[in-house]
């Protein structure tokens, strides 16, 4: 992964939480919940021989059920729930006119950047916790009410294609009543590690389906894996709630590809427009924000993540060797088997996840009401520079 070198936590080293994930699973007293990424199901198959780009979702899910936990959501499920959060954030700071443009906060490498190098800037980053945070807090919320479980009995699992997000999981504003929304991250390195330690036959494991209520999502969650994924979800989710209207093409891609910065604008129904950058490597994010900071560019949205590719070439996922990756765009395959992952999905827009209405209905009420506030956002710490 290049992200190791790119990020600016790549100063932290890669724990070893792996024995405590065996720990909590030999616990009997816990209910032990895991969720994955989506960056992680397109690059999981090379720990074990597969060609890059192999899309291996089911054979995931096999193996995490084998591995002994209670229940596999996909955290999928976590990034409609921030499309829908960070979605209503964009249209009221449109309408209000503040803190714009609005600027992504699901990848953590980005949001550390901005606090050490662009404090005054805070308040532009969305609220919104990342997908697995609100996946967590939606675990220890929702569905232990709804299975009847004391949360303080249920551990959080996380897989992710990022070693950042090991920090992001420890900060103190992500937690709810002293309970932190995820207990451990664990990297795809680390699960296929555990995978191999078990003895399982990953590559002729049976393809089997995440777990229900929380666990299914859309396909413009699984493109977040990807850079502009985010930027395209959530434009897919806004043009539609604020036109009411269906969209007839739902890709945007003029925000796909690997080009450093993005830049496109979309007219909405209203008149109102979106002028959207989407930005990857902590290096053109220092740019963009420069530009701005001298008044050349204006923007209403802004994606960010601090991996080049997006996190599909996170600082934890598979070393593909250098043989390989001279043979091989490696990028662009992993982010090929996003797309494609995206299209072979029934429900691609994150408003139209059953699931995601099921919660708001539920539980919730609207997106942004009081206890999505106080359960699904967060806050932001200026931090001094290093
Ligand atoms: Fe982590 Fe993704 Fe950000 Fe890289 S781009 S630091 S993998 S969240």
């Amino acid at each position: 992964g290049q992200c190791i070198m790119a990020c600016p936590v790549g100063a932290l080293t890669e724990h070893e939480n792996i024995n405590d994930v065996w720990n909590a699973l030999e616990n009997t007293s816990k209910y032990v919940v895991v969720q994955t990424a989506p960056a992680v199901r397109v690059a999981l198959g090379e720990e074990f021989g597969l060609p890059v780009g192999t899309r291996v979702t089911g054979k995931m899910v096999a193996a995490l059920r084998k591995l002994g936990f209670d229940k596999v959501f996909d955290t999928n499920f976590g990034a409609d729930l921030t499309i829908m959060e960070e979605g209503t954030e964009l249209i009221s700071r449109l309408n209000s006119g503040q803190n714009l443009p609005l600027m992504t906060s699901c990848c953590p490498g980005w949001v550390k950047f901005m606090e050490h190098n662009f404090p005054d800037r805070l308040d532009n980053l969305s609220t919104c916790k990342s997908p697995h945070e609100m996946e967590g807090a939606m675990v220890k919320s929702y569905f232990a009410k709804k299975m009847g479980i004391d949360p303080k009995n249920i551990i959080v699992v996380s897989i992710m294609p990022c070693t950042a997000k090991k920090f992001e999981g420890a900060r103190e504003e992500l937690s709810n009543e002293s309970m932190q929304d995820v207990d451990w991250v664990l990297t795809t390195r680390e699960l296929a590690a555990m995978i191999k330690e078990a003895g399982i036959d990953f590559v002729n494991l049976k393809g089997e389906a995440f777990d229900s209520p929380i666990g299914e999502g859309s396909g413009a969650a699984v493109i977040f894996g990807a850079t502009g994924g985010v930027a395209e979800a959530a434009l897919r989710t806004v043009f539609e709630i604020t036109s009411g209207k269906d969209l007839e093409t739902i890709e945007y891609t003029a925000v796909r590809g690997m080009d450093g910065i993005k830049e496109n604008v979309i007219e909405l129904p209203n008149g109102q427009k979106i002028r959207t950058a989407v930005v990857h490597g902590l290096g053109n994010a220092r740019k963009l924000m420069e530009a701005m900071e001298r008044g050349e560019k204006t923007y209403e949205f802004i994606e960010v993540m601090a991996c080049v590719g997006g996190c599909i070439t996170g600082g934890g996922q598979p070393i593909v060797d250098a043989r390989t990756s001279e043979r091989i765009d490696i990028k662009a395959e992993r982010a090929k088997a996003i797309y494609t992952e995206d299209e072979a999905q029934t429900v691609r827009k994150s408003h139209k996840n059953p699931y995601i209405k099921a919660l708001y209905d539920e539980f919730l009420g609207t997106p942004n009401s009081h206890l999505a506030h106080e359960l699904l956002h967060t806050h932001y710490v200026k931090r001094s520079k290093f």
